[in-house]
């Protein structure tokens, strides 16, 4: 795929996985919530992956997914706590920051737009301070639907007035870039390194990125090739 920069007014780029590494998140929910729900309930470990993982799936595609509060109400655990007891995990993918100032240096029109609730992108803003570098966040719990709902692209024109055709798109989840397919986002872009821990994956479908360096022309240039 060839990126056109000067055919590219807004850039949408989603948070866990793609700007940062998910290896906090599946860390998080599949071992250390696991772990202290096991403590608390006087459950073997195994046993506990087994039913929270069972729960997990229940709530896929929804926002209850990634809703804190849902969580705590349903395990009985204090979630924002425990996320604060890994926030030493909590990294930007390399190339993260020159992408983002190459955005700000080329005058795009720059969005964090993400499934997460608003008490994990608090601690994930404190912890990274790439906020400044967007001209604004939207979250999914603002917009009332989960980014793999085909309603969503949508549904986010009222809080980001773009055009599908001048818009660029990243993600590490394929499920959310059908959805964008579908709303006729032009440009796709898969994060195949969602994970300093996990085998990098590439698309048949998306162009697929490890690092965000790949996307910034050479030389100054306004074309990049992926
Ligand atoms: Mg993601």
């Amino acid at each position: 795929m060839e990126i056109l920069w000067n055919e590219i007014d807004t850039v949408l780029l989603d948070m866990d996985g793609t700007l940062l590494d998910r290896h906090f998140d599946d860390h998080f929910w599949l071992e250390h919530v696991p772990a202290r729900w096991a403590v608390h309930n006087g459950m073997d470990l195994t046993f506990a992956r087994e039913h929270l993982y069972n729960l997990f799936r229940s709530q896929e595609n929804t926002l209850n997914w990634t809703d804190l509060d849902y969580w705590s109400d349903r395990l009985k655990l204090d979630i924002p706590q425990l996320k604060k007891e890994v926030e030493h995990l909590i990294a930007i993918h390399p190339f993260v920051v020159e992408f983002l100032l190459f955005l700000k240096h080329q005058r795009k029109s720059v969005w964090l737009v993400t499934n997460a609730h608003s008490k994990t992108l608090d601690l994930k803003m404190k912890k990274t301070l790439i906020g400044p570098y967007f001209d604004g966040i939207i979250s999914a719990h603002q917009v009332g639907l989960p980014k793999e709902d085909l309603r969503f692209w949508q549904a986010l024109q009222s809080f980001i007035p773009y055009d599908p055709v001048r818009t660029m798109l990243a993600e590490d989840s394929e499920t959310n870039l059908f959805t964008a397919a579908a709303y006729a986002i032009k440009y796709l872009i898969y994060v195949g390194r969602y994970s300093s821990v996990a085998t990098p994956q590439t698309s048949q479908r998306f162009a697929t990125i490890h690092y965000f360096q790949q996307l910034i022309p050479v030389d100054g240039g306004q074309s990049a090739t992926i």
